[in-house]
């Protein structure tokens, strides 16, 4: 008798399907995954994917992006509820009403928002790019960055520009407990901090390396160091350790007292191997995104990508 992980790779051939999961789902997903990444990368192979389905196991802005770059495939979530509470944080009706009353300044999105606020964007960024898309931003155009402050905070220290910042955040990178960090290192005094920039900055000071899921990933592949402390996601932990058998990977510990003493997200654990079986045989639930929305979001999707290449 065959087991899901089976099912689920004989499902993708039939129905030439392609899976597509980001680092922060559960080792099961990322194991039938095609490609496992982060947001850019995850763009990235959804803009080149050859295939009349992507099955996105992520959350919904990540899904709706590929919607967005593949408008004649599927696009299907196997948990329609896995939403992003930094997603969230900037409702499209309110963002609209303050980039227009701030209409001179030029639009910069973290990819972590719904369609309809790309849609209003000028152009959007990933953690692996903002620096990069921010500088390439004549001085003298005000910039009106969303929805994470705390990214938002870390480019302008990075990168000594001023912008304009819309007042969101992640709860689970703002989970993060100070001082039980500081208790986990002294008991690690050999171990490294690294952490994701959607962290609160006082969290971002005690970090050795700051960088997006694949730079932490690519850091401590690269890093002499033997032993480190993780300031983001707990899923990331899966692949890193795939990539670094022999090196000590330590969660950060987050403010609640939960069973695993790390900060993992709810909304990317709503997906399950089971979902999405369930999900690629019934081809549902299926991602739309209103073409005059979709049209508008592509753009600055699209400018994104070529500053990557
Ligand atoms: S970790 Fe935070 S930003 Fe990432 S999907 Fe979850 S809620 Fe959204």
């Amino acid at each position: 008798m065959k087991n899901l992980k089976e099912k689920i790779l004989e499902l993708k051939k039939q129905k030439n399907a392609v899976i597509l999961a980001h680092y922060y789902q559960e080792a099961d997903i990322q194991e039938v995954a095609d490609y496992v990444g982060d947001s850019l990368g995850l763009s990235q192979e959804a803009a080149k994917a050859d295939a009349d389905i992507i099955l996105f196991a992520g959350v919904h802005f990540m899904a709706e992006t590929a919607k967005i770059l593949n408008p004649n495939k599927k696009v299907i979530l196997p948990d329609l509820k896995a939403g992003c509470s930094l997603a969230d944080s900037c409702p499209p009706d309110l963002f609209g009403a303050f980039a227009l009353k701030h209409a001179d300044h030029m639009v910069v999105t973290y990819v972590n928002c719904s369609a309809e606020i790309k849609a209003m964007s000028d152009i959007v960024c990933t953690s692996s790019n903002a620096v990069k898309i921010v500088e390439s931003i004549p001085e003298e155009v005000p910039i009106l960055f969303a929805p994470d402050k705390n990214l938002g905070k870390y480019i302008m220290e990075k990168t000594g520009r001023k912008m304009l910042l819309w007042d969101g955040s992640c709860v689970v990178h703002e989970a993060f407990s100070l001082d039980k960090l500081i208790a986990l290192h002294k008991k690690h005094p050999d171990a490294e901090i690294i952490a994701h920039p959607e962290s609160e900055t006082h969290i971002l000071k005690t970090a050795n390396y700051i960088g997006s899921t694949a730079g932490m990933i690519d850091y401590v592949k690269k890093s002499s160091k033997a032993k480190f402390i993780i300031a983001t996601e707990a899923g990331i932990l899966y692949k890193m350790q795939q990539e670094v058998p022999g090196k000590t990977l330590i969660p950060a510990p987050s403010n609640e007292d939960n069973t695993c003493a790390c900060s993992e997200c709810a909304y990317m654990k709503m997906n399950t191997l089971q979902k999405v079986y369930d999900c690629l045989v019934s081809e549902s639930p299926e991602i739309i995104v209103p073409e005059t929305i979709r049209e508008k979001a592509l753009l600055p999707i699209e400018r994104m990508l070529e500053l990557s290449k």
